[in-house]
């Protein structure tokens, strides 16, 4: 328990690929508005992190408005910049020099280990020699990230645990090299939520086009959410479907009324409703979900200079700490 009551500091950060949709909301950032009511929480958007695996002039250039549309949805959601701080990664370079400190205590084979860093490198069609440096060390650079500020808890799914527990080791040994300064981060498993996109196949993903983006507007939605697959074997309005394997019916169970599920179910099964239908009743529900969403989106997006102002204040806030933490670490260290 810290001084003011709160159970800890949390960090997290998101690359900033811009508009989020409702996996990211339901899987992530859901969970960053709850925690704010038990722990002081750092949210940071890692851009330093985007360009690891970026190289094109455009694709960097798509970075800051990304970063400014994500912060949207992230205020829009409920993150409180009077609670959290939220920031930029690149606005507090400390962040690079602890980067630099810890690679001298982090063995390269932890690195080439990561189960990540492989399944990295094989979907960007490089070798473990080719890659860039920056991807090889992105461990270290999360480290950073968390201990820069001494936070003592990270939200994870189970799948980053390990990434985690690296993290812990690069903590023990640099304590152990220069005498106990950061706290070994704690893994706070939070629930997969997992959102099936509109393919009803994968994950809902960007990359893969099968997501609803939360700041859509009504009727891009309920176009989106038409194009969904449904029972593959319903082929006609009359034949009965099969709820269970249609990812609409999983949908409206995550957004729809809870007392409507058991008709859409009934109705499906004795063929009374069609999938168009359902796709409509659907769409309206999900846009029932995000409408108060959307109104302080729009608010926030009316004011000018609003994500900036609060991206700067949190920049600040973050660079007194993580000034303060490099001067710890020199010292621990011999230098300066
Ligand atoms: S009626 Fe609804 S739940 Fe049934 S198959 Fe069509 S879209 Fe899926």
């Amino acid at each position: 328990m810290t001084s003011d009551g709160k159970k800890g500091t949390i960090f997290s950060g998101m690359r900033p690929t811009g508009k989020l949709h409702l996996g990211n909301y339901m899987g992530a950032l859901e969970n960053w508005v709850t925690l704010q009511n038990d722990y002081n929480c750092i949210y940071c958007a890692v851009d330093i992190h985007a360009l690891t695996t970026l190289d094109g002039a455009t694709d960097v250039a798509e970075i800051k408005p990304n970063i400014h549309d994500m912060i949207l949805d992230w205020l829009a959601a409920g993150i409180d910049p009077e609670e959290s701080l939220v920031f930029v990664q690149s606005s507090v370079p400390e962040v690079m020099t602890l980067h630099t400190l810890l690679s001298m205590v982090t063995p390269l084979g932890w690195l080439l280990r990561v189960p990540t860093f492989k399944e990295k490198v094989r979907q960007m069609d490089e070798t473990e020699e080719s890659v860039n440096y920056g991807l090889v060390g992105y461990p270290v650079l999360q480290t950073a990230d968390i201990i820069l500020y001494k936070a003592d808890t990270v939200p994870v799914g189970k799948d980053q645990v390990p990434h985690l527990e690296l993290a812990r080791e690069i903590v023990r040994r640099f304590n152990n090299h220069y005498g106990e300064t950061f706290p070994e981060p704690q893994a706070k498993l939070t629930e997969d939520a997992l959102i099936v996109g509109l393919d009803g196949q994968n994950k809902m993903s960007k990359s893969l086009d099968n997501h609803l983006e939360l700041a859509d507007s009504p009727e891009e939605t309920a176009k989106r959410v038409a194009t969904a697959f449904t029972d593959p074997q319903r082929l006609r309005r009359a034949d009965p479907g099969r709820p269970e394997v249609c990812n609409v019916y999983s949908l409206h169970k995550t957004f729809s009324p809870a007392g409507d599920i058991a008709t859409i179910h009934e109705e499906c099964t004795t063929a009374a409703r069609g999938c168009v239908d359902c796709k409509r009743h659907l769409a309206a529900s999900i846009n029932n979900y995000l409408e108060s969403f959307r109104e302080r989106r729009r608010e926030f997006e009316s004011r000018p200079s609003y994500v900036q102002d609060v991206l700067e204040d949190g920049a600040k806030k973050a660079q007194a700490i993580a000034q303060k933490t490099i001067q710890e670490v020199y010292e621990k260290m011999g230098l300066a």
